[in-house]
């Protein structure tokens, strides 16, 4: 296998001089060298060929041994430090202090057609930032990020990409959260890969230490690396790096809210500095489209990540990442004003994304009132949000009042839908076709539009979990099914109808079809 490994990592960042894994607070450096752990008896489930691609290397590479051992962390390359980068993070609103990564180990760095990757593996033993954890990843929880990433990219949204999974070999320890029982499941080791793995945390844990030095040398370093058209660090440029973080922040944000996706837990240090989807763990697809949900069983009670909180949410963030940058420019102003231009352009792109899932492609300033209305009336009764959104571009403007008719298969309980309900529904078709009418487009293509926006495949939670119940009994045909079928979710791939399908009733309350928990 050749890797073409360019600079292995990235010696301008201070690191912690410290060479052993145990655990400990890291003061004035942003990573520590980390030994990924030798697994029992590494076993390669899945590896997306898209990814091998874009780092250089081929298939026949993925199936040698030098790639098996290499990417569970069993085998070191030759030139590079394994490490493990310091953090800190806000979660659930509250400052944590340092995290870290616990249980994920930075490989090397690889630069292929003019793109610079990180690899990363997450499940591969302790860190200096495990606090009390174990560093290790259960097949359950890779299966999941791995399908997860692979499928968001394949969407348009922003993210951290896979690379492979594998079985460790080894037994791993769970609290089975569900029946409070503590049992064994399979270890698993997934590759990820990404630009940069930075995260606001990153930040905010020099600020919190008052260590204004290497908080600067890491920004300075960001700025370099990833966004150099700002040209050389000024209080200038950190301004105008905070402000290119919140566009970036906002833009995948919006990609959320178009699929339906909820992260779960948007704590500052699951923030990506590059505005990309990370930290698939307790995350949900909304089968219901219903602004309240959220998959997260650690958060039922005050809904924080909820899925209509994710904006807010990310605001709230933002304010965290200025604060933390505020030493480097020591004047509130500018950076308030960034964050004051964040409502206006969320409510913005917010309703030019929701156009376009109508196929609306001129503004009328009565948009507003049809979507809010839309929203309004898709959470009278369980309606799934994906089914109808692409149903809907079966509507005619000629037959507004068989609307009902093209997007029932998206009522969980069709019994549900009162004759109040349907009223509603007819007479927001009615707006609708009048909306239409306004447009220039024909019927056909704005259906082509609509279905470019609206997908037809996700990962409904449900699919996951059996992808998952297959994989721990040793069967990982739906792992690959999965994957195919996400890698075009936009098509309509009649072979693969069954899985455009709402959430089957035996997956309502079933652990890890509706409840997950942060980390596994
Ligand atoms: P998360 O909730 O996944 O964002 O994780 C929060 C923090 O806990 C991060 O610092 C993780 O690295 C750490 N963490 C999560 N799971 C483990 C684990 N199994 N072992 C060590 N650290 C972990
Ligand atoms: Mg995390
Ligand atoms: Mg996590």
């Amino acid at each position: 296998m050749k890797l073409d490994i360019k600079d292995r990592f990235r010696v301008e960042l201070p690191a912690d001089p410290i060479l052993v894994n145990t655990r400990r607070q890291v003061e004035k450096a942003c990573f520590s060298y980390a030994t990924p752990k030798q697994t029992a008896k590494p076993e390669l489930l899945h590896v997306s060929p898209e990814m091998l691609d874009a780092i250089g290397l081929t298939k026949e590479d993925a199936k040698s041994d030098t790639f098996l051992q290499v990417f569970t962390g069993n085998a070191i390359l030759p030139n590079t430090k394994p490490y493990a980068m310091c953090y800190g993070g806000h979660q659930f609103g509250n400052w944590a202090g340092q995290l870290g990564d616990g249980r994920a180990i930075n490989l090397a760095e690889v630069a292929h057609q003019n793109k610079h990757w990180t690899i990363q593996l997450k499940g591969a033993g302790e860190t200096p930032y495990s606090r009390t954890a174990d560093g290790l990843a259960v097949l359950r929880s890779s299966v999941r990020e791995y399908l997860c990433s692979e499928a968001m990219y394949h969407l348009g949204v922003p993210t951290t990409r896979a690379l492979s999974l594998a079985l460790s070999g080894d037994q791993v320890l769970r609290d089975m959260m569900y029946d409070g029982n503590a049992a064994y499941e399979k270890g698993a080791i997934v590759s990820r890969v990404a630009p940069s793995f930075l995260r606001f945390g990153n930040y905010q844990i020099f600020a919190a230490r008052q260590d204004t030095k290497t908080l600067k040398t890491l920004v300075n370093y960001t700025i370099k690396h990833h966004f150099s058209h700002l040209g050389k660090p000024s209080k200038e440029t950190y301004l105008q790096f905070f402000e290119a973080v919140l566009n970036n922040t906002l833009e995948m944000l919006i990609h959320w809210q178009r699929v339906g996706f909820v992260h779960g837990v948007m704590n500052t240090d699951n923030m990506s500095i590059l505005g990309l989807t990370i930290d698939y763990g307790p995350y949900g697809w909304l089968e219901g489209y219903d602004a309240n949900w959220t998959p997260n069983t650690t958060d039922k009670q005050f809904k924080r990540y909820r899925f209509g909180a994710q904006l807010e949410i990310g605001l709230w963030n933002l304010l965290q990442l200025a604060n933390a940058l505020y030493p480097l420019i020591e004047e509130a102003k500018g950076l308030e004003n960034i964050l004051n231009t964040y409502n206006e352009k969320a409510a913005d792109q917010y309703i030019a994304m929701m156009r376009s899932k109508l196929g609306l492609l001129l503004e009328d300033e009565k948009d507003v009132a049809l979507i809010f209305s839309l929203e309004e009336i898709l959470q009278l009764t369980e309606t799934d949000m994906t089914i109808f959104f692409r149903n809907l571009s079966n509507f005619s403007t000629e037959t507004p009042s068989e609307g009902l008719q093209i997007i029932e298969d998206a009522f969980y309980v069709p019994t549900e839908v009162s004759e109040d309900i349907k009223e509603k529904w007819n007479s927001w078709f009615t707006d609708y076709a009048a909306r239409l009418q306004q447009e220039g487009i024909s019927a056909e293509e704005r259906k082509q539009k609509m279905n470019l926006v609206n997908p037809k495949y996700v990962l409904r939670n449900y699919m996951a979990q059996l992808a998952i119940d297959d994989a721990n009994k040793g069967d990982y045909k739906l792992i690959d099914t999965l994957f195919q079928l996400l890698k075009k979710p936009y098509d309509e791939q009649p072979e693969n109808q069954k899985w455009f399908a709402k959430r089957p009733e035996w997956a309502r309350h079933k652990a890890g079809c509706s409840m997950l928990s942060c980390s596994s």
